[in-house]
């Protein structure tokens, strides 16, 4: 059974009289910093000092270094990338947490895959919000607020989850609802939706704009008809809305009987997709792909870099700039 957690089932009296130190502020650690410090929480930043470290400023927060914010809070909230995020932890926070600190992840990656391990006298949860930090700011103010993930990894001083889901209410985050959800389930959902969904996604796209255009269509007319009118977001929008089959309502009569008629015939593709998806699944939870990803550390600015040079050369990049600049959509470099 799927638990989900709402506001009734949070009582902020949990974080009384606690300090908490949002360690990185970044997307999340500004948003959700500025939505605890509204819901009355008391809020310290730690920070190595840099951009982020003047804006925290410049917003009111006390800023401390990364060890002396872990030093003064009762609740550490990791909010730096996750693959700086073993080094900084040995560095500046294992050693200066006191017994029964509670400490939290906004992804469950590292502690899933064995990256950080806390000391057995800490509380260690997920509060991993699905929701881009400038949306955890927005939701919050508008009062709707964003679902996450969320789940007591450990709980050393038996107050985890009443601290856990305090935390939650404040960032504004059981008002939409909280799953409860290990570290290595939230992680691995990420990263299939990464490496296994948003990738195959984009090929279908791909392939499709490959097959128009070569059939000799405008490339403009292509992007246009397939996701620069923003059609397809809007019908996105709708799925989320009402569903993903009662979406189809929506459409035109001939385009329902063409899409049902002809859905048919991709069902042969299921099986291959099928397959290289669960080969992507394996290994993300076998931790093959964080072991693959911390060792390839070293090398992977300029391997990102090589990639995306690559990427850029390819027709379709040239396509697509030019339909955006055509139709002045964003940033024509972009
Ligand atoms: P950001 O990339 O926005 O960076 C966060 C902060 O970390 C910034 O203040 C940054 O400073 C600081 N920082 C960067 N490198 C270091 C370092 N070596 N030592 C100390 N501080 C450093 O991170 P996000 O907010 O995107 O991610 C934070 C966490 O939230 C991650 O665990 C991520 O998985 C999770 N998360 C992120 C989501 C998102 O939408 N971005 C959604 C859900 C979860 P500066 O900018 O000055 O370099």
């Amino acid at each position: 059974m799927t638990t989900i957690y709402h506001d009734a089932d949070a009582d902020l009296g949990a974080l009384n009289d606690q300090t908490v130190a949002v360690v990185g502020y970044g997307n999340q650690g500004r948003s959700q910093a500025l939505n605890l410090r509204d819901s009355g929480v008391r809020v310290v930043i730690g920070s190595i000092r840099d951009a982020s470290h003047d804006q925290a400023q410049a917003d009111g927060f006390e800023v401390l270094s990364i060890a002396d914010a872990c030093r003064r809070a009762d609740v550490v909230m990791l909010l730096i990338p996750d693959e700086v995020m073993p080094a900084v932890y040995d560095e500046h926070v294992a050693t200066n947490l006191a017994a029964g600190s509670l400490l939290v992840f906004a992804s469950g990656y590292n502690i899933a895959f064995d990256l950080i391990r806390p000391a057995e006298d800490l509380d260690v949860a997920l509060l991993a919000p699905r929701m881009i930090g400038i949306g955890v700011r927005d939701t919050y103010v508008e009062g709707t607020g964003f679902p996450s993930f969320v789940g007591v990894h450990h709980d050393a001083s038996g107050t985890a989850k009443d601290r856990l889901l305090a935390l939650a209410k404040a960032v504004g985050s059981t008002r939409a609802g909280c799953i409860e959800m290990s570290m290595h389930d939230e992680a691995s959902l990420d990263l299939f939706t990464e490496q296994g969904f948003g990738p195959a996604f984009g090929r279908v796209m791909m392939a499709a704009v490959e097959l128009l255009v070569g059939a000799g269509y405008p490339p403009e007319a292509v992007l246009l008809e397939l996701y620069l009118s923003g059609e397809l977001a809007y019908s996105l929008e709708k799925i989320r809305e009402v569903g993903m089959l009662k979406q189809m309502d929506f459409h035109s009569r001939t385009s329902q009987y063409g899409s049902m008629t002809r859905g048919a015939r991709f069902l042969a593709l299921d099986a291959p997709i099928k397959e290289t998806m669960a080969d992507v699944l394996e290994e993300i939870r076998s931790g093959a792909f964080a072991q693959e990803w911390s060792e390839a550390q070293e090398g992977a600015g300029s391997l990102l870099e090589n990639i995306r040079a690559a990427r850029d050369k390819i027709p379709f990049a040239q396509w697509e700039r030019d339909a955006r600049a055509a139709l002045r959509i964003g940033d024509a470099d972009g």
